[in-house]
């Protein structure tokens, strides 16, 4: 989609803030929509966790060490962090204002704490929830991974259970049963967001429809 001044579109980037319980398929359907709508980016976060076998620093996220990361708290460089699984993560006020200013929308999968920090601030941004169809569905799917030790499994539960209620603040909900369903419901709700009334660039809808006098 065109934007900037001369095209139908507002310039100004839009953010979409997306959260989930560990185990919904947030990643997945995160990815997935990126690589499937133009015009939308994945926003970089910092975290202190070690980076995952195939990760790549600057593109999956900036990995950093505890201390480097706290500096950048302390000098006021995150628009918002949390402790997520006993690791730190952010999301930085460059990178937010960079897209923003590109006219490029961004994606944010940020934790339940990240997002009401952003909503807090007023940051204006279309909030979107993933759930899966059931508890126990997301208990079969945190097993499957095979990557967590029991302890972390329940301790994500545990944090799923706490965090769920954050969903009230959310706009909007996509029930993750079938990933092709939540892709097209996410993609949906992007597509719907980026049409609406208040985004539209206005001069643009006068000057191509109200002073071109040309009739036939
Ligand atoms: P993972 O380590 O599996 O990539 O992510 C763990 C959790 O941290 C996910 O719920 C993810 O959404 C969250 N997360 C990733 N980046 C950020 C961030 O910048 N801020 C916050 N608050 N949470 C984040």
């Amino acid at each position: 989609m065109t934007t900037g001044a001369g095209s139908p579109r507002q310039g100004k980037g839009l953010l979409f803030v997306v959260s989930a319980p560990s185990g919904a398929g947030k990643t997945t359907l995160c990815r997935e929509v990126v690589n499937q709508l133009p015009g939308l980016r994945h926003s970089v976060s910092y975290t202190t966790r070690k980076p995952r076998p195939g990760e790549v620093d600057g593109r999956d996220y900036y990995f950093l060490d505890e201390g480097g990361f706290r500096k950048k708290a302390e000098r006021g460089e995150f628009i918002e962090w949390a402790e997520v699984h006993g690791h730190l993560y952010g999301t930085s006020w460059d990178q937010l204002l960079l897209h923003s200013e590109q006219g490029v929308d961004l994606i944010l999968d940020i934790d339940a704490q990240g997002a009401m920090q952003l909503k807090k601030k007023e940051v204006e941004g279309v909030f979107i929830y993933i759930l899966p169809p059931s508890f126990d569905v997301l208990k079969a799917r945190l097993m499957e991974r095979r990557s967590d030790s029991p302890e972390e499994i329940n301790r994500r539960l545990r944090k799923a259970r706490e965090e769920i209620w954050s969903y009230r603040e959310y706009s909007y909900m996509i029930i993750n049963d079938d990933v092709k369903r939540a892709l097209s419901e996410l993609q949906a709700v992007i597509v719907a967001e980026r049409i609406r009334m208040k985004r539209m660039n206005f001069m643009w809808i006068e000057e191509t429809f109200i002073k071109n006098k040309e009739v036939f």
